[in-house]
């Protein structure tokens, strides 16, 4: 195996606890991100490996978090796990090494059977997140390439019966599949026990196919469906990526039968304390409350201040659903950061998707750092409607830093560690300190 990709499947798991098994896929989506890439990307396919091997590196798992299979943080391409040829056995041997651990598998659905939904029966503590896109034969195969979806819907329905909670996604492409076959599919789900249904607006390059773009116009619709389909159901219908303009914690949906649904809690409902203190953000609401056993949660709901318990065990899910904004610490360690500066004259230049949401929190600190200024950096790379700081590359930022730092000379320039996630580098392998001798002036990474 190369060595910059098993030193990424090290990091993947120590990091992240995501067990990489395969990049192997049996389908074809359209909105497969691996077909949207611009030139020079690079990501990496796993080679085949055996079982004795992948459980080798699962001794690197933290076993007191879920175990996450199917999913990818860094530049492997993640594949369809129950494509592996030993997967049975492997989850197997993964059970017997981790009595009590949680195991969360991502899948489209292909490789489930009747006895594969046995055996995640059997081993229990798993959970499957069904990536299903479409709940119609015809959806499907437009969508996914799928050609035996009855086997896949069949599947999906006796999940809830054999006792394995999932998740259902949908990426939604209703100009490809129409409308009433995206409502078709969020009923399936509902109807067969989802705990949450994402609904997720398809992410498109500059080198998408023109006819699966999205036209303009899908956003609103999407939006207008979905509040009529909330009214349908009390499972969480979440589109996603969220557009968060700022950091109240907002609930955005709560899990049927789970202690925050059992203490009274609904979505809509703002968080205003967590055991009497205010939290900072969303990811700060949500970090306190699993923490906690039993916890006193004050919201306002229609503009009046209620107060709920909430009893269960300590770091276990509340069951509250709520959009990822800013971590505390990384916001607290950055602007530490900016005031060990002389004069705290800095730029902290970010995706155009992060980019309002720390604009709201620097407006909590601008008396004490009124010399900090946030830049939101367009992907020109990629193109397309993508505006995560994950897939930013440094050409991104030389396209608009240079005239930026000329006018505003910060002492110090601030980027997303995500997007030089790889030892300081970008997803074409360049380092930010080329940044640093263009621009002459000190580059920092926030992570
Ligand atoms: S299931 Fe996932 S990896 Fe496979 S083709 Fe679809 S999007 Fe790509």
């Amino acid at each position: 195996m190369q060595p910059d990709l098993y030193r990424l499947l090290l990091k993947s798991i120590s990091e992240a606890n995501i067990l990489p098994v395969t990049s192997a896929c049996n389908g074809r989506c359209v909105f497969c991100s691996h077909l949207q890439n611009p030139p020079g990307i690079r990501v990496y396919s796993l080679p085949p490996l055996g079982k004795e091997e992948i459980l080798e590196l699962a001794e690197f798992l933290d076993p007191e978090k879920r175990i996450i299979i199917g999913e990818s943080v860094t530049r492997i391409n993640e594949g369809e796990p129950f494509l592996h040829p030993e997967f049975p056995a492997l989850l197997t041997g993964l059970r017997r090494r981790f009595p009590a651990t949680p195991i969360q598998i991502t899948t489209n659905g292909m490789g489930l059977t009747p006895a594969t939904v046995a055996l995640l029966a059997r081993l229990g503590r798993v959970r499957l997140v069904v990536s299903l896109n479409s709940a119609t034969a015809g959806g499907r195969r437009i969508l996914m390439g799928d050609n035996n979806p009855a086997a896949v819907l069949r599947a999906v329905a006796s999940l809830r019966e054999r006792g394995i909670p999932f998740d259902g996604s949908i990426v939604a492409l209703p100009h490809l599949v129409g409308w009433e076959d995206l409502r078709q599919t969020i009923a399936f789900l509902v109807r067969w026990g989802a705990a949450t249904v994402r609904i997720f607006l398809p992410g498109y390059t500059r080198y998408t196919r023109q006819e699966w773009v999205p036209p303009a116009g899908t956003e609103e619709k999407l939006q207008a469906l979905l509040a009529e389909e909330r009214e349908k159901t009390r499972v969480p219908l979440i589109l996603e990526p969220p557009s968060l303009k700022d950091l109240t914690p907002r609930i955005l949906g709560v899990i049927e039968d789970s202690p925050a649904a059992r203490a009274g809690l609904k979505g809509g409902d703002v968080i205003t304390a967590v055991n009497g203190k205010r939290p900072f953000s969303r990811v700060d609401a949500f970090r306190q409350v699993q923490a906690a056993g039993k916890v006193v949660i004050d919201i306002i709901r229609d503009g009046k201040p209620l107060r709920f318990c909430l009893e269960k065990e300590e770091d276990a899910s509340p069951g509250l659903v709520m959009a990822a904004d800013l971590d505390p610490d990384l916001f607290r360690s950055f602007t530490g950061r900016v005031r060990q500066l002389a004069r705290g004259r800095a730029l902290l230049a970010t995706s155009t998707l992060a980019a309002p949401i720390l604009a709201s929190a620097l407006e909590r600190v601008k008396e004490e750092l009124p010399s900090l200024e946030i830049m939101a950096v367009p992907n020109q790379t990629f193109g397309g409607n993508i505006c995560c700081s994950g897939l930013l590359l440094l050409e991104d930022f030389l396209a608009v830093l240079p005239d930026r730092v000329r006018d505003r000379r910060p002492e110090c320039i601030f980027l997303p560690g995500l997007a030089f996630a790889d030892q300081g580098r970008d997803l074409r392998g360049r380092s930010y300190l080329e940044l640093q001798a263009v621009l002459k002036t000190p580059v920092e990474l926030i992570q």
